[in-house]
């Protein structure tokens, strides 16, 4: 197997959240969060982990260009981006759209371009179905005399999946009388490699309704990390917080959002960490997670993703500020 190159500087901190655990009714050191917000590339978040072992193999295949799919507002796409441009790789983004989606760019899209990526513009149609376009567009570089290396939608293989083993592990090693660790599930890469590290019982997923079934998806990935496989219905996954579906910003995310921003001081994305948050909370009410109990919240990044929602969230909170001047 490949080597992974490494895109950051490890381990990512743990910290308590005394104020939010005590707003759950928790005891104040139950709660804590894996900050791999702070990852140190592109913005950071959790597709970084994966990118090491990925861009590893495309630079061991001799790749020039890395290509990839995701949302719009894909926080994958512009961290391939990133990890592109830190190794002098192009990169081609293959998104939903049209062009004039970027004559309306925001957030994510605006990192983008930042870190130099091309776009291919798909049309419309879901993420996931997008993986025949990136083909095409790969064999369409090959024929203009480029190497493109193809990377899984939202980083999820096997492979991509080893770069959260060893993030199970760096969490094992800073809690090592973990109970619990929450995190959000999107293309199942990040369940995938936590499970593989820490077994099914501790690990509790909160699906976002990115992929149609999330305890196979989860399962097939983390099934090669591990000697015995995974069976999908050994695996804990909540579904109550998908709402309307996928990047549908729903009340119960803002919510939680609003909780760990105004007791923590930090900042949770609408589409995966504040869902996350969301059935963590849940969790608490329906006694899945009880007081007593060490529960790690993994922040999965996600940040500039709110600016490509800015609006509904900050009408979702500012009224509820506004102050008279004295
Ligand atoms: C992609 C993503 C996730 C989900 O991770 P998967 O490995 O795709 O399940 C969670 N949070 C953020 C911010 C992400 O970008």
């Amino acid at each position: 197997m490949s080597e992974k190159i490494a895109l950051s500087t490890w381990p990512t901190p743990m910290e308590p959240m005394p104020r939010l655990a005590a707003a759950l009714g928790l005891h104040e050191d139950d709660l804590w969060i894996k900050r791999d917000d702070l990852i140190g590339l592109g913005g950071g978040g959790n597709k970084v982990r994966k990118l090491e072992w990925l861009v590893g193999a495309a630079v061991e295949a001799r790749a020039d260009t890395l290509v990839t799919t995701g949302a719009q507002q894909s926080n994958h796409a512009r961290l391939t981006a990133a990890a592109g441009a830190r190794l002098g790789l192009d990169v081609v983004l293959v998104l939903p759209g049209t062009s004039d989606s970027a004559a309306n760019a925001s957030g994510n899209l605006v990192l983008d371009s930042l870190f130099g990526a091309r776009v291919f513009w798909a049309g419309d149609g879901h993420p996931g179905g997008m993986a025949d376009v990136a083909e095409d567009v790969c064999r369409q570089l090959s024929r203009d005399g480029a190497r493109p290396y193809l990377i899984p939608f939202g980083g999820s293989s096997p492979l991509g999946a080893r770069g959260y083993v060893e993030g199970g592990e760096e969490i094992r090693s800073q809690l090592p009388d973990v109970d619990h660790v929450v995190v959000a599930v999107g293309s199942g890469g990040t369940m995938a490699g936590l499970t593989g590290a820490l077994g099914e019982e501790r690990v509790l997923g909160v699906h976002c309704g990115a992929v149609a079934d999330p305890a196979a998806t989860v399962a097939a990935l983390a099934g090669p990390l591990t000697p015995h496989g995974i069976a999908p219905d050994s695996l804990r996954i909540r579904t109550d917080q998908v709402g309307a579906g996928y990047g549908v910003l729903h009340e119960p995310v803002l919510e939680a959002m609003r909780t760990t921003a105004a007791t923590e001081g930090i900042v949770l994305d609408p589409v995966y960490s504040g869902r996350a948050m969301a059935g963590l909370i849940a969790a608490v009410r329906d006694r899945d997670i009880r007081r007593g109990e060490r529960t790690v919240f993994l922040h999965t990044g996600g940040l500039p993703g709110l600016f490509g929602h800015a609006e509904t969230v900050h009408r979702s909170v500012t009224a509820l500020h506004s102050c008279d001047p004295v």
